[in-house]
Formats: C-alpha cells, structure tokens, sequence
C-alpha cells in the first residue's frame, strides 16, 4: 500500500521534529530536506533519524532539480556522507532512504548505504516539463533491483500525467514513486496506489516558516482525512470532478465525507483536464466511475456522451457523467437542485409575477433560466457577448442586452430578483461586480451561484444596500446530492447531512 511521506522544509532540525509530531499520526515517514535547512544545521543531520522516531529519507535537493542547495557537489556529497557516518547496528537510528540523482555517481556513497540498509532512491527530475522519452529515461535508471526509481516530472498537460500513468503500468512491481509536479498532476499524488507509486509527498502548508516541497503537494493531514488515503486499493472506486483550470470546490469534501460514512469502497479526486480528448482518455485509463462536470466543458462534453438524460437534451447542458453498459451517460443535476434552491429562498414557487434579470449565458445561466421558464417568470439575460444572451433568450422570448450602461437600465425593470451566473468574483477567478452600473434599492433578492467567497463583490453592494441575498451553496450541496444519487445508485442519506456541513464546511 502507498505510503504518506512528510516534506520537512523548515530552516531548521528541532522545527522540523516539531512537523513531524503535528502530522505524526497521519505519515508513514519523512523527507528530510537538508537543502532547506540554514547551512550550520546542515552539519548536524546525523542523529535526527532517532530523535525522529519514524523512518526517514535523506534529501539534498540541487537548485536544478527545484530544491535550494547551491553550493556545489563537492559539499552536497561531504554532508550526504555525514548523514551516512558511524551507521548503527539498530537500523532505525540510521537513515532509511537515500535520494541519490540519477546522474550522481559516487560508489562509496552507494556502497555505505547498502552495507548499512540504507535504501536508494534514484531520482530523476524534470521541473521544465520537457522529457523526449520518459520510458526510455525510466528504462535505464530500473537497472539496480533494490533501488526505488523515482520519476518527478513538471506535467504542463493532462496528457503529460496520462504519459505517467502508463509509466507506472509498464513498470508494474518495480518499486518506484512517480509524481506528476504542479496543478496538472494533483490526482497523481492522492492515487498513488493506481500510478504505482510506493510513496505521496506532501507539505505542512500551515507552518510558514517550511516552504512547499514541491508544486502540488497536499498538506498530510487533508491527504490522509479528506481523501482516506490509506484505505485507497487497486479496487477502489473512482470519481472525481473535471474542469479546467478547476477552481477549489467544495466536491471532494461533500463526497468523501459521504462515501466515508456510509462504508462505501470509493474516492472523489479532482481532476484538473485541459481537454476533453484528455480528459476521456485519462477516465478510461483509470477506470474512472463518474465525474462531476464544471466550467469550462458543462456544454461541450456533449460530443463525447454515450447517452444523455432528457434534462441534459432539453437545455443542452451536462454537470455530470456516469459510466454505465452503454458508455458515458451524461446527466444534469443542477436544475432541480437551482429551483428548488431559488424557490426557497424568495418563498415563492409559482413565479409567474415575478420579474428575474440573470447575468451570463454560460452552463449555469442556460439550466437557470430554462427553469425560470418551467417556474412562470419574466427574465432579463445579459451577457458580455451579446448574441450568446440573445440565442438564449430568443426561444423563451425573453428580453436580452449586454452588460454596457444602457443595457443595464433594463434591470430597473426585471428587479425582483437578480442571479449572477457568471465566474466573476469567484476565488481563483476574475473578481469584480458586472452588474456595478446598477444601483440595488434593497428591495431586490440577489443570489450568486459562487459560493467560494461566500460574499462575492456582487453579493455585498447588494446586502450593503440592504437586499436579502444567497451564495450558490445551497444549490451546491443540492446537486451534489443528487449526483451522489446517480454516482452510488441510491438516494443521498439525508441524516447524514447535518454532520457533513458541521464536519466539513
Ligand atoms: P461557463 O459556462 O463557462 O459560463 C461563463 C459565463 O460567464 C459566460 O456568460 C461568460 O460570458 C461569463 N464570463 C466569464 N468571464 C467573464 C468576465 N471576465 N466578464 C464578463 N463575463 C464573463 O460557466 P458556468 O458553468 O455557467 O459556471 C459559472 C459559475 O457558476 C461558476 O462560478 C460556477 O462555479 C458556478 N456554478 C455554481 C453552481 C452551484 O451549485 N452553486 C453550479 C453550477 C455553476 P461570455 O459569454 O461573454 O464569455
């Protein structure tokens, strides 16, 4: 089973053991950095094995392999040797791990760790990304049976992991640690078990004064509690969200929070695709179950459905993909979750006097005004691109304009309740107000479908002018509900939900 290795980048040894205490109960074993530490620490590395108490990996990364060590290989070998020295007959006082480049070569050095157990770990590193051959690289760093292969590439595509992964399968019982660097390869890391590697690094990204060891890293604790990943096996289930560049969303905590209480054999993990092709392929190499489908690809996911739900057919937007006989089976759980969200919060379900202006004309603008429609109300749309509002409005003969100042007079008109549809103000994303030309009166109920920040820029001028407002998280744990229903077959356990939002949000 892979295991969870702590990075300990902080200055200094005594910080460090202070790391490990606070994750102890969550790693397996630890990643001395030593080109992390301030120079005078560097000398006295020897005993911290023992004063660790949990196996430990010596370290000294090279500035050109994305670590801090600038002062040349006569030093870095000098101190690894140190680390090495006056090796006791009781292994755990000893260094249990060795990181040694590929393109180190210092015999005496290998010949020290192995007479002693030291392991080998034989790294290679590409921070840039740009490998011509990563099988034929891997290919002849597996020579030495008892050394762990260890492959860190800077993945700038999703094909790049997919590249990875089929590393990993090729290279099947080998012992290696594969790691796809940076956002692209975040899956990587928490389905370590499914890329083949023995180990996942991660960070203490809450101690500031211990740097990140690498782009990508998962803070232990989150990796062990919010992913369980000690309990993820080659049978384990797979589902996840996909998006690009797929901003933080609260999926992965709803749904393995879920998973986790009811007992289930299964993992959310976020999938960062920037592509659909890729993102396709990747599903199919993993033996992904289901995805969540968020912006940018809610509409043009359809291409590559197997099948869709009438929903999906009727507004032409896809949240959700289930592998079931027939392939991809593509389903919209926003709808029901966006009306009865609304609904609840203006305390009306009959809208038929009620005048709505909703802002953008992507996926979300689309399920929410083909559900005003369904609810009986008179809608606004405006858009930034102008002939998308129009080709949304036009079927419904609703009214449409962009977001310039004459446009926005409209408004006036279609003020019971505004709906923010758009990423603008989304953390992560562009921040600021589309709707700043028009000036709420307080009577108007205003809802934003981000709920990451809870208050966007948009959501405060309106409650500053006195209106009743609501972010987009109702409507989350709503479809997320129902898409727990299509991911696991059965209807979500209402009576766990008070404790997943205590727990969880
Ligand atoms: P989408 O399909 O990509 O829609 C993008 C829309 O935003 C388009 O109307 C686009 O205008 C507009 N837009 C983007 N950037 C803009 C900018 N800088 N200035 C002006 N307009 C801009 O995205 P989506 O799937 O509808 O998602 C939109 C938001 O809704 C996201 O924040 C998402 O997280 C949220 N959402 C929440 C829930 C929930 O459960 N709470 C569910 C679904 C979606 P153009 O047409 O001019 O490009």
């Amino acid at each position: 089973m892979a295991k969870i290795c702590i990075c300990l980048t902080a200055k200094t040894l005594w910080r460090n053991l202070q790391i490990i205490e606070k994750y102890r109960k969550y790693v397996d074993l630890a990643e001395l950095r030593v080109d992390c530490l301030d120079p005078d620490e560097r000398l006295l590395i020897r005993r911290f094995p023992e004063q660790a108490n949990i196996p430990v990996i010596l370290t000294i990364r090279r500035d050109i392999d994305g670590g801090h060590f600038v002062s040349g290989e006569g030093s870095r070998v000098n101190i690894m040797a140190r680390g090495l020295a006056y090796a006791d007959m009781d292994k755990r006082k000893n260094f249990a791990y060795i990181d040694l480049e590929e393109d180190i070569n210092v015999p005496s050095l290998e010949e020290a760790a192995r007479t002693f157990g030291t392991r080998i770990i034989r790294s290679y590193h590409n921070i840039r990304g740009d490998e011509k051959d990563l099988f034929a690289r891997a290919r002849s760093m597996f020579r030495n049976g008892d050394e762990i292969v260890k492959v860190g590439i800077t993945a700038k595509s999703t094909w790049d992991v997919l590249n990875l992964l089929r590393l990993g399968k090729e290279f099947k019982g080998r012992d290696k640690i594969l790691i796809a660097i940076g956002h692209y390869g975040v899956y990587s890391r928490i389905l370590a078990e499914q890329f083949g590697s023995f180990l996942s690094y991660t960070s203490s990204p809450t101690d500031k004064d211990a740097v990140y060891g690498a782009p990508g890293q998962f803070d232990a604790k989150d990796l062990a509690r919010t992913y369980r990943f000690r309990d993820i096996t080659a049978s384990t289930k797979i589902y996840g969200e996909t998006g690009f560049p797929l901003a933080f969303t609260d999926g992965p905590r709803f749904f393995n929070k879920s998973f986790e209480m009811e007992n289930i054999d299964a993992v959310y993990v976020p999938f960062p695709a920037d592509s659909i092709p890729a993102c396709m392929e990747l599903a199919k190499e993993l033996n992904i179950e289901g995805l969540s489908v968020t912006l940018p690809y809610t509409e043009s996911v359809l291409p590559f459905l197997d099948g869709q739900t009438p929903e999906v057919q009727r507004i032409g937007v896809c949240n959700l993909m289930s592998r079931g006989s027939q392939g991809w089976l593509g389903a919209n759980t926003d709808p029901r979750a966006f009306s009865d969200s609304l609904t609840e919060f203006i305390g009306k379900t009959n809208l038929k006097r009620v005048r709505v202006t909703v802002i953008g004309a992507g996926g979300s603008a689309k399920t929410a005004v083909s559900e005003l429609h369904r609810l009986g109300a008179k809608v606004l749309i405006l858009n930034r691109t102008v002939h998308k509002a129009r080709a949304l409005a036009l079927p419904y003969k609703f009214a449409w304009g962009c977001l310039d100042s004459q446009d926005v007079e409209m408004v006036d008109r279609y003020s019971d309740v505004i709906i923010q549809t758009t990423p603008v103000g989304m953390e992560g994303s562009d921040t600021g107000d589309l709707a700043e030309g028009y000036s709420f009166t307080g009577k108007e109920k205003v809802m934003d479908l981000i709920y990451r920040p809870k208050v966007t820029p948009f959501l405060k001028r309106a409650a500053d002018a006195g209106c009743q407002i609501q972010n987009g998280h109702d409507m989350f744990i709503r479809q997320a509900k129902y898409q727990y229903a299509h991911f696991v077959g059965r209807d979500f356990p209402e009576h766990l939900l008070p404790r997943i939002k205590q727990e969880v949000f």
